[in-house]
């Protein structure tokens, strides 16, 4: 017998506890929405499924926020971290539309630490190793999330919910309306990566060759050896990889790959496997061993080919798949393409953000890693239509594929985390939906955290 599905009985489900603010997702974005709820007195419950904080930041070894952290909860935890020695100075990046500014990497294990020890402070509950599988909606409103742990299945409970998932899991589940990717037939969509830390890197001869090298157009090369634990950022290398492929027989997906130092070590970006349905396990599964693959080969070209890598070893490979792009809310207003090139100016928004442009080619093509002008991000994007009392902060908010390309930066997401954890506060001091909340205090709220709103104040700065 074949079975294509099987009958699952109802059962009561025990209530583990009841907060204010549930953030589901303890990544990126998630512990910003958490500490900006819980440090206006709201009894906030932050839900992760691993054991850690930071998410793609820190778990996924990404580390860089590919633009400048410009006020609010984001700046003060990059400036805590560079005092604890888990940060360095923030650079200027080459790029063929003019310079970005980088906010430095950050060494995951310190950021994991400190975002753990924010959320503490300001009163979080975590609860790690615990999946929410679904929330619980009532007359069309959320009113908690049902978990999973070793528990089995429990009940917390909510008056507000902040999807923090990057998948949009629980916006999705609420049947608030999304599209995949880019929306279309194909569902064009970012490709996954996976990264990997390569140790033993001599960074001074690389520094030194990668100065004289035309094969690196876009980087950042600090003058002094103190500079280079932090701060050597390279992408490139497009002739050599082709000509190794072409000698060796190895065969790798990228064009060009992106090296970046953190604490001293070399992090590499530089697999990629397109086209994968990131929600049907098997191939999710396959992407990861195809991954495998691709490290293998590339930390080969690296100890051949580059020199400074000659002694060099694989030093960690990232825990997690890092997928770049799934399902979009359709909130109530979706930021589009010239919104996110900085022509729009919204009434309602809660962030100004300057993070570079990113799209990495969902064909296969090159990266595309531009300078653009600063934009601003309404609060509508983080609203989904239909269903009451959630927002959405992170990579999934409500963006078409191009100002994805924008808004998925980490700078962008701790942005709207932020707003959205103010937002959400205030809605229930002011016993009213989030729907409703006076964007005016929220927007007073994020500027007494020191949040610039408006994009004119980047260009200013
Ligand atoms: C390979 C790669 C390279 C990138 N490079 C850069 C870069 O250089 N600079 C830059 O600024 N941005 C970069 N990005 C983009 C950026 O890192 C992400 O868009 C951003 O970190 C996403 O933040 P997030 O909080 O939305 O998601 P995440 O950081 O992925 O956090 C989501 C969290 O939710 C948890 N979660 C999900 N579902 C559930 C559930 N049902 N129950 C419980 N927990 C759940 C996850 O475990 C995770 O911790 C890159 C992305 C990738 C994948």
């Amino acid at each position: 017998m074949t079975r294509t599905k099987i009958n699952e009985p109802a059962r009561d489900i025990p209530v583990l506890m009841e907060a204010d603010i549930v953030v589901v997702g303890g990544g990126t974005t998630g512990p910003i929405a958490a500490i900006a709820a819980a440090r206006r007195g709201k009894k906030v419950v932050l839900i992760e499924r691993f054991g850690s904080l930071g998410g793609i930041l820190t778990l996924g070894l990404n580390t860089k926020p590919s633009g400048a952290l410009i006020g609010g909860i984001p700046l003060e935890i990059w400036n805590l971290a560079r005092s604890a020695g888990g940060a360095g100075d923030d650079y200027m990046a080459t790029t063929k539309t003019g310079g970005v500014k980088i906010a430095s990497p950050t060494d995951p294990e310190i950021m994991k630490m400190l975002l753990t020890r924010l959320c503490v402070e300001a009163g979080v509950q975590i609860l790690f190793e615990t999946f929410v599988s679904a929330p619980h909606v009532e007359e069309g409103a959320v009113t908690g999330v049902i978990i999973e742990s070793k528990s089995g299945r429990q009940f917390v409970g909510a008056k507000v919910l902040i999807d923090c998932s990057a998948d949009a899991d629980m916006a999705a589940k609420a049947n608030a309306p999304f599209v995949m990717g880019a929306g279309n037939a194909e569902q064009t969509m970012q490709p996954v990566s996976m990264y990997f830390i390569m140790k033993n890197v001599d960074l001074q001869r690389l520094a030194d060759w990668a100065r004289t090298c035309d094969d690196v157009p876009a980087r950042a090369i600090p003058a002094d050896v103190e500079g280079l634990a932090y701060g050597l950022w390279l992408t490139g290398f497009n002739g050599m990889l082709r000509r190794f492929q072409a000698e060796t027989g190895v065969k790798l997906q990228r064009d060009n790959i992106t090296l970046k130092t953190a604490d001293g070590q070399m992090y590499v970006n530089a697999t990629r496997v397109l086209g994968v349905n990131v929600f049907n396990p098997p191939e999710f599964t396959a992407a990861i061993l195809e991954c495998y693959r691709q490290i293998e080969g590339v930390s080969r070209f690296l100890k051949e080919r580059v020199p400074g890598f000659e002694a060099a070893r694989l030093g960690q490979v990232s825990p997690i798949l890092g997928v770049r792009e799934t399902r979009h809310i359709l909130g109530e207003y979706t930021l589009t393409g010239p919104d996110s090139r900085g022509e729009t100016r919204f009434d309602d928004t809660i962030a100004a953000d300057v993070s570079a442009l990113d799209i990495h080619d969902p064909k296969g093509g090159d990266v595309d890693f531009q300078s653009m002008p600063p934009y601003e991000i309404p609060y509508r994007c983080l609203l989904p239509q239909g269903v009451e009392q959630i927002l959405v902060a992170g990579r999934c908010i409500s963006a078409d594929h191009e100002a994805h390309a924008r808004s998925r930066n980490m700078p962008a997401c701790m942005a709207t985390g932020q707003a959205a954890g103010v937002a959400a506060a205030i809605a229930l001091e002011e016993g009213v939906r989030v729907r409703d909340v006076p964007v005016k205090k929220v927007q007073a709220a994020l500027r007494e955290l020191g949040m610039p709103l408006r994009a004119e104040e980047i260009r200013a700065s």
